[in-house]
């Protein structure tokens, strides 16, 4: 007997399923429990922590099997989709009552990490977007849609771009084609997501035109500004296909797909991201320490998204920038408004989720009351800003009469689930209340039943009661039994009571459970027939939602500025850029209660101060006044007012910010040769309005490596005109001051220092000049390096600082003369004349000798 003969009916059936599906754990339902097989069991049993049984499979062996009640898939979804995990949902498709032989089951859902809609897996303030790429020759298409919001959009680019943009906000799970398997891999190597490969012709242009025409309604990609046969349509028609499979429907909220043009933003790279700490610390953590953590003081989950959305594209048309300055600073005149503003945002609940929940076929009554609320407060938001800066929803009218509808139809307060009643007023449907008078109260029927037998019959302990088995009875207790009437049908004899039924009773209790099941079947219909149409309106709904969210951040910057007397931003099409009184937003909130941070100015030009090079201590406040450069820049060019006394930005294209390889050590990857690769990159692409900040480039190789690598790539960016970008570089070499002496438009700056016998002070300062000294001996000291060690230490200097430096090894350095020629200094910065015992050794022939020689010499 082969194998599959022995199985049990279920258990084919169980296989047959399994075999469609063997990447993904089947969640199989068996009457009230979704139980798991085999591996899949044991998958389950690690994951959820549920308890790992056999279950006696006919003849065959025992089959693993772990389950769990079916009313706690939405807790243990999420923790297998956390796990990485996709999980195909096998549902019963016919009532097992009325099923004839095995009960027919087949998947009805497939949920993976990047098409979760599940309130439990998303985080409220961020997006969870599925992605698909696909590579070319010298270009990239990404698309990027997140199911639980409706966004979708795409992008092609140089790969380099693409690459940049994908590590910025990798998505949670990505979409690729078989064929380009290997490719992918090595382009974004450290991609922590879910990986789904798929068979070629999902990304085949034909195929893909078909599921875009099939899904936005379109008879030509024209109007989604696509091209016929372009390679937009294999990533965008591949995110299709995986929706449509996956849902098992085509999703209504996904209502558009745009395309990105990554010129109308700033560029960030992932590394510049990581640099400013702007959703992460440097040591990976998220929350405080970090610049989201500050400025998020949205008051919807709409708003927290759009803010990081903005957060990763600042823009580059200043008029648009303007505009949402100009919003902040009608806030600002009117504290009364935004308070109101505020106050109504804070109800408004995640109107774009909602939406999601509404086209996937998942929103319950209770949500529907809550969304149709979210747009009461929407409308009151339009109603407040109606006159001011051109503000407007968009056909309010048309969003009103939803409300209302929802208001009509929906009881105040439904639950979540159809089954428990009271989801529609009565007034909504004719049958609703004849049919509720029956059903919830015949329930006083069958009490007034009782008391009127009761006394009839002069039996007080005389019960009407209801199980399972006859239903609805007449309990009457043996002592009484004499004074039953002869229309009573006895059904049951107890110890000390006999239970019985009458026509009339029993007549009732077919009219109460037929108008608990028809009212139920009532409510889910009208349920249906409310969500089909309301489907009609989700574009308007997502429209205005999107604008409420705009508005929530508008408030939030406003908020912060009042909160922390920020300033607007000036920004301009110069290629200057003047700070006054700046400070780092994030540090100045984390410093000790009774220190205070001291604000720093920057004026930087292309024409004439294009390169500020910052000397100074370790712990002086280098770093600390580059970020806080990057991060005014950043929050201009997102409609931000910023932490300054005054800012004159002119448009900065790119920000790139690159730290040393020592500093960066907490990542791991940070070598040298890293740092050397981004350092090349921002060599290679930085323009004339590019902000650049370099925060101790070179530190990670030899003092001498690194000090002329410094220096070459400081003349580089002087020198070139392609990349003549504003530049901040924080360097502990002080050799690098020397520069300003041939360099025509570079600055020295130093951060402050006083020095109280053997004591430094940081005096947090920025001021012209470069520092004249290290410090770092005294950092030592007052890190509590034992004394005797730093005594030495400041012996050594003494030692090393005369004339010429002389190394561990007995070489002496000799410093380039910067009276020579610039070639002179460019090709030779240190020459190191070689150590006579060094010479020697270079002579030895070891192969020559015996061992005993080597020894010797
Ligand atoms: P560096 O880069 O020179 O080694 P950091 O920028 O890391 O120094 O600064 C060291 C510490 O000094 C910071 O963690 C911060 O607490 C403090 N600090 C830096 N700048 C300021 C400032 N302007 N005002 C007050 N404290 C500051």
């Amino acid at each position: 007997m082969s194998d599959k003969e022995k199985l049990t009916p279920l258990m084919r059936q169980y296989k047959a399923v399994k075999a469609k599906h063997t990447d993904k754990v089947v969640l199989f339902r068996m009457g009230d429990f979704y139980e798991t097989f085999e591996n899949d069991a044991k998958i389950a049993s690690r994951v959820l922590g549920i308890t790992l049984t056999k279950r006696s499979n006919g003849k065959a062996a025992d089959t693993p099997l772990a389950g769990f009640p079916h009313h706690a898939l939405d807790a243990y979804l999420h923790k297998l989709l956390k796990a990485g995990l996709k999980v195909a949902i096998c549902e019963q498709l016919e009532d097992p009552k009325l099923a004839k032989g095995l009960v027919k089951r087949d998947i009805t859902e497939i949920v993976t990490p990047g098409t979760a809609v599940n309130d439990k897996f998303l985080q409220s303030g961020e997006n969870n977007f599925l992605g698909a790429l696909w590579l070319g020759d010298h270009s990239g298409v990404l698309a990027l849609s997140d199911i639980s919001t409706g966004d979708f959009f795409f992008l092609k680019d140089s790969k380099k771009k693409i690459r940049d943009y994908f590590n910025a906000r990798p998505p949670s799970e990505l979409l690729y084609s078989d064929e380009q398997q290997e490719i992918i891999k090595s382009f974004i190597p450290h991609y922590g997501g879910l990986k789904t490969p798929l068979p070629d012709w999902i990304f085949d242009t034909v195929y893909g035109r078909e599921q875009i025409n099939g899904h936005f309604r379109t008879h030509s990609l024209k109007g989604l500004s696509l091209e016929e046969g372009s390679v937009e349509i294999r990533v965008i028609g591949a995110v299709l296909h995986y929706i449509k499979e996956n849902f098992q429907r085509q999703l209504a909220h996904i209502t558009s797909v745009r395309r990105i043009h990554l010129n109308e933003y700033m560029g960030l790279d992932q590394y510049t991201i990581r640099n400013l700490e702007v959703f992460r610390r440097l040591s990976g953590e998220t929350g405080e320490g970090t610049l989201i953590h500050v400025l998020d003081q949205t008051s919807t989950s709409m708003g927290a998204r759009l803010l990081r959305n903005w957060l990763l594209q600042p823009l580059q048309d200043i008029k648009a920038i303007e505009r949402r300055l100009n919003y902040v600073s009608l806030f600002l005149d009117q504290p009364k408004l935004l308070e109101d503003i505020q106050t109504i945002l804070r109800e408004i609940p995640d109107m774009e989720r909602l939406t999601a929940r509404l086209s996937s076929g998942k929103i319950n009554p209770r949500e529907i009351v809550q969304y149709g609320k979210g747009m009461v407060h929407c409308l009151a938001l339009g109603q407040l800003m109606q006159n001011h800066l051109d503000f407007s929803l968009s056909n309010p009218g048309d969003l009103q009469a939803v409300a209302e509808k929802i208001r009509d139809a929906f009881e105040e307060n439904p639950p979540v689930q159809i089954s428990d009643g009271y989801v529609f007023k009565n007034s909504w449907h004719e049958d609703l209340k004849s049919l509720r008078d029956i059903a919830y109260h015949g329930k006083d029927f069958l009490l007034n039943l009782q008391n009127t037998e009761r006394e009839r019959l002069g039996i007080p302990s005389l019960k009407v009661s209801y199980n399972r088995v006859f239903g609805y009875y007449i309990e009457i207790t043996k002592a009484h039994t004499g004074k039953v009437p002869g229309d009573y049908i006895r059904k049951q004899t107890l110890v000390n009571s006999e239970r019985y039924i009458t026509p009339e009773l029993k007549e009732y209790e077919e009219k109460i459970l037929t108008a608990e099941e028809k009212l139920l079947e009532l409510e889910s219909r009208l349920f249906k027939e409310f969500t089909d149409e309301l489907t009609q309106s989700i574009e308007l709904i997502q429209t205005n939602a999107r604008i409420v969210a705009e508005l929530d951040v508008l408030a939030c910057f406003a908020e912060l500025a009042t909160r922390h007397q920020w300033v607007r931003p000036e920004v301009t099409e110069e290629t200057s850029l003047e700070i006054k009184g700046g400070t780092h937003p994030v540090v100045q909130s984390l410093l000790p209660p009774g220190e205070s941070f001291i604000p720093n100015d920057v004026y930087t030009d292309t024409e004439s101060d294009q390169i500020l090079i910052i000397t100074g201590p370790n712990m002086a406040g280098k770093s600390t006044y580059l970020r806080q450069i990057g991060l005014i820049v950043l929050m201009a060019h997102i409609g931000s007012y910023v932490p300054a006394v005054s800012a004159r930005i002119g448009r900065v294209d790119k920000i790139f910010t690159r730290v040393g390889a020592s500093d960066n050590l907490a990542f791991g990857e940070s070598t040298f040769l890293t740092e050397m690769i981004e350092t090349a990159n921002i060599l290679n692409t930085a323009t004339k309005r590019s902000l650049i900040l370099l925060d101790e480039i070179g530190r990670g190789t030899s003092t001498y490596d690194g000090l002329s690598i410094a220096w070459a790539v400081v003349e580089y960016l002087h020198n070139s005109s392609d990349v003549a970008a504003r530049t901040l570089f924080a360097t502990h070499y002080h050799e690098l001051t020397e520069l300003e002496q041939i360099l025509e438009r570079l600055k020295n700056y130093n951060v402050a220092v006083r020095e109280y016998g053997d004591q430094v002070v940081f005096l947090r300062k920025i001021i012209p000049g470069g520092a004249d000294k290290s410090y770092g001996i005294h950092v030592a000291q007052m890190a509590g390096i034992p004394l005797e060690v730093v005594n030495r230490a400041k012996d050594i200097l003494h030692g090393l600082s005369g004339s010429d430096h002389i190394l561990p090894d007995g070489q002496k350095m000799v410093k380039p003369s910067i009276k020579g020629t610039e070639q002179a200094v460019q090709l030779s910065i240190f020459e190191a004349e070689e150590h006579e015992v060094l010479k020697e050794v270079k002579t030895i022939k070891i192969e020559e000798m015996t061992p005993l020689e080597a020894l010797q010499k």
